[in-house]
């Protein structure tokens, strides 16, 4: 691709440090089952890194839902209100507004964040003409953040993770809190469950297609949930009835923070980390997800900038530190979708990103070396998640599998899914079939239906 091989061999040794061959990748998912075990038996649990957190949520949805309920949907980028109807036949209506969470309610007080919620809710009543009085209306509460779960209705924040740090909430009832927003603005709302987003993504998948056994995130972060069974959970604390299953979340996103995965970082990985807001936090889920995957390329791209390998002869140009190309997290991740989009020698996206970045006139080979670097980091992310999904699937074990997969990363990157789909024939035992299906709006869709049943039996 480049016109100087000498460059291209130290470029080459540069992007070698993010390649996972099979063996590391088994490797990786060895240890992913040991943590695995580790955070579902109660002797290891308290220091486990993967916390597999028993979601209390057992019957999975199988389309004869029905009512009406409200959602509230906070995990990232977007904060979401939604009232959703289940109609017969796995039909569903849904309206749901945006709000923005601005970045100081991000970073302040509990009491706001949760004060904020509610006046956003109460906003969305009144838009959608729903009775301010009377019977109250059930809502299911997607927040997804590790939460060690107490009940169906009650959960306790392990840490915030994807940029908020919110005081006064880690090992508070976060439903309480909630409620008690909900109940000062005198809203005839009650919170009947809350959701983690990987578990309302298995949930509105499984409506539709009942193979489905496993629920997976590639947004902001990244996370899986799936189907276990009561005996293999050591730390479940409830009743052993039928079905003798429950879903895991298992917080996926903290694998790694133990060290275990530090063979496979890079040097651009422990930058992303440093200057994160939870240092040697969420290790695997930085190496993966949307909310770091640009900043890993941009990283790449400073560093064979300073080595003289990209950008030649530009150096007026880069004089400018204030453009994006200079500024953390001014490399987006969906610049890389972008990027990679470009197919042939013309390098049209590739081009306007890179002027968008500051980089004025950049030549056919920085296009070519930058999608390059692109693609090296989007596909070690596919095949980390796509390993990490590949042990789940082999230990469900059944026949079919089906995946329920939400988030930007995945519902937008040209090759995520295809990579990772590689990736897993390798890695998944040949007995089994899988398929990996896009929840569209599974978060909501699916707290819906998990508070929809739960009404049903308080
Ligand atoms: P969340 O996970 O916060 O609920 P999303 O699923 O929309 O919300 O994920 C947001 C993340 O997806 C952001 O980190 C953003 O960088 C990334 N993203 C947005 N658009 C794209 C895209 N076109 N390609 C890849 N990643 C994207």
């Amino acid at each position: 691709q480049n016109r100087h091989p000498e460059s291209n061999e130290q470029i080459e040794k540069v992007l070698e440090s993010l390649r996972l061959d099979d063996e590391k990748l088994r490797q990786i998912m060895q240890y992913l089952e040991k943590e695995m075990e580790d955070g579902l038996s109660p002797a290891t649990h308290k220091n486990a890194d993967v916390k597999m957190f028993p979601t209390y949520v057992r019957t999975i949805a199988d389309g004869s839902e029905t009512g009406q309920v409200l959602a509230l949907d906070l995990g990232g980028t977007n904060f979401r209100v939604l009232l959703v109807t289940l109609l017969p036949q796995s039909r569903v209506e849904l309206t749901s507004k945006i709000f923005v969470i601005p970045q100081s309610i991000m970073l302040g007080e509990g009491a706001n964040l949760f004060r904020h919620l509610a006046e956003c809710l109460l906003e969305f009543m009144r838009k959608e003409n729903l009775s301010l009085t009377g019977p109250r209306y059930p809502l299911g509460f997607t927040f997804s953040f590790p939460c060690k779960q107490e009940g169906l209705a009650s959960a306790r924040l392990s840490t915030w993770t994807k940029g908020f740090t919110c005081s006064g909430v880690v090992n508070e009832d976060v439903v309480k809190l909630l409620q008690n927003a909900i109940d000062e603005k005198k809203i005839n709302v009650q919170c009947v469950a809350l959701v983690n987003d990987t578990v309302g993504t298995l949930m509105a998948c499984a409506y539709k297609d009942p193979n489905t056994a496993i629920g997976l995130i590639l947004g902001t972060g990244t996370n899986a949930c799936y189907v276990e069974k009561l005996d293999k959970v050591g730390t479940w604390d409830g009743d052993y009835n039928e079905p003798k299953q429950v879903i895991i979340n298992m917080e996926w996103g903290a694998f790694g923070n133990n060290g275990r995965l530090n063979y496979i970082r890079t040097k651009y990985d422990e930058e992303v980390d440093l200057s994160s807001v939870n240092p040697g936090k969420q290790v695997f889920e930085k190496m993966i997800s949307g909310m770091y995957m640009g900043e890993i390329v941009r990283l790449i791209i400073l560093d064979l900038m300073q080595q003289d390998l990209l950008f030649i002869g530009q150096r007026d140009g880069y004089g400018d530190y204030s453009t994006p190309l200079f500024t953390r997290g001014g490399f987006y991740t969906k610049f890389v979708s972008t990027v990679e989009t470009d197919e042939g020698i013309a390098f049209a996206n590739t081009r306007r990103v890179l002027e968008d970045m500051g980089i004025r006139n950049p030549t056919f080979d920085d296009c070519a070396i930058v999608q390059h670097i692109c693609k090296n980091v989007s596909k070690r992310a596919a095949r980390l998640a796509g390993a990490a999904l590949a042990v789940l699937i082999n230990r469900i074990n059944k026949p079919n599998v089906t995946v329920g997969v939400d988030g930007s990363l995945y519902r937008y990157h040209p090759r995520f899914k295809r990579n990772m789909e590689k990736c897993m024939k390798t890695m998944v035992s040949k007995n089994i079939k899988f398929k990996l299906t896009l929840s569209d709006d599974g978060s909501g869709k699916g707290a819906a239906l998990i508070a929809i049943v739960a009404d049903r039996y308080q």
